[in-house]
């Protein structure tokens, strides 16, 4: 059935576009139609939308589902099994719907129980976002996150595990560039896999058809990622010009994930002090490479790095709260989530904007984001697909007028 949303606000991420009383009209085939007034005929159900802002679902470019966001995530899924990583992805993935967020690029679960929840949902028997799963992400020996990733060194083992991984189904390699905050024993500025093993893994992606995304926290990684073509830059804590300059040449993204240093530095309890130490250093550093990120014009497409320590599903706006505070404004913010990131997984021609003949993957909140960044935390109907997959407790017969005959 139709579904048509009256008189609320569109933030449509379609350029700048912002409808102050618009209406949106769709169906599980995508977007029909949007605009101040539009003709929708009759038998379909129409809900008031006054008081709300209507948004393009939100994407979370770098999640990790079946990690658990405990102090000390890595202890934890070298001890937990399959179901046990698998359960708590599924936990998770509901968690990121109901907090707004219907696609997730997830960037390293064990036992592939990503890519296994991925298939789950499209054939039916689970629910969750869209998932553009990484599953193991590809390592050196001993290197970052190596408790849930393909240990392989030299072009002969990358290129066998990138192979690996795309035949187990992952939409994209997520490779360790450097070393990470979260690994005991790494030093996260550290060079890891090499600029020519990270370039053997693109070629694997691309000759897929796929995209990869580097963890790269020291400079020298962070230029060996991007010289050997990757897609995204993650976290990007220490930029210099020449590194800008590379992605500005090459077309990369960065995904910063500010808020993952900021929730170890803000809860140090329990989380090992190799890690505090570690990102206490960094951090005032990540924040001016993201500055310099936005000057260049380098597109920034939002990740959280949900499951690190207390990074719970859900916390997007408050990343978006950060790059809010290092400068951008919050329409720049908004379009982050949700058209850059489309961008990121080259589905912005499916996903990412309300636009006609999109996906009616589409948010209801509370308030205007505009001008309270924060009101993408008070979500009142999630719509995926074109369905309602969510709905604040009783909301939505508030809202709904019923049907138009
Ligand atoms: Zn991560």
């Amino acid at each position: 059935m139709k579904t048509k949303i009256r008189n609320i606000r569109l933030v449509t991420c379609a350029g700048d576009e912002v409808i102050e009383k618009g209406d949106i009209l769709f169906d599980e085939s995508g977007i029909l139609d949007y605009g101040p007034d539009i003709e929708t005929g009759t038998g379909l159900e129409v809900i008031n939308g006054e008081g709300l802002t209507a948004l393009p679902g939100l994407i979370d470019c770098h999640v990790h589902l079946g990690m658990d966001c405990s102090p000390d995530p890595f202890k934890q899924i070298a001890q937990d099994d399959e179901s046990q990583t698998s359960h708590l992805a599924r936990k998770q993935g509901q968690e990121f719907l109901e907090a707004g967020i219907t696609t997730v690029r997830n960037l390293g679960t064990r036992y592939n129980a990503d890519i296994k929840y991925r298939n789950a949902i499209k054939a039916g028997h689970a629910t969750g976002p869209r998932i553009f799963a990484a599953g193991r992400p590809i390592v050196m020996t001993g290197g970052h996150g190596h408790v849930m990733a393909i240990e392989a060194d030299g072009e002969a083992e990358i290129r066998k595990a990138a192979r690996t991984q795309l035949k187990e189904g992952a939409d994209l390699l997520k490779l360790m560039a450097t070393g990470g905050v979260l690994t005991e024993g790494n030093e996260p500025g550290s060079t890891q896999l090499s600029e020519y093993e990270l370039s053997c893994a693109c070629q694997e992606a691309q000759n897929a058809n796929k995209t990869t995304a580097a963890h790269a926290i020291g400079n020298e990684g962070i230029k060996n990622a991007i010289r050997a073509g990757v897609t995204t830059i993650e976290h990007a804590y220490l930029l210099d010009d020449e590194a800008v300059a590379l992605m500005k040449e090459k077309g990369t993204f960065v995904v910063p994930t500010l808020i993952a240093p900021t929730l170890i530095l803000d809860h140090t309890q329990g989380i090992p002090s190799y890690m505090i130490d570690q990102v206490t250093e960094l951090i005032e550093e990540h924040r001016i490479s993201f500055k310099m990120a936005r000057a260049a014009g380098i597109p920034i497409a939002s990740g959280t790095d949900a499951g690190t320590p207390y990074n719970y599903p859900g916390l997007l706006a408050d990343e978006l709260a950060l790059y809010i505070l290092e400068g951008m404004t919050n329409l720049e913010a908004i379009q982050s989530a949700t058209i850059t990131a489309a961008k990121t997984i080259k589905s912005d021609h499916i996903l990412g904007s309300l636009e006609k003949g999109k996906k009616a993957d589409i948010i209801l909140v509370e308030g205007n984001p505009l001008e309270n960044i924060l009101a993408l935390k008070e979500v009142r109907t999630v719509f995926l697909g074109g369905k309602s997959v969510y709905q604040k407790e009783k909301s939505l017969s508030t809202l709904r007028v019923g049907l138009s005959t």
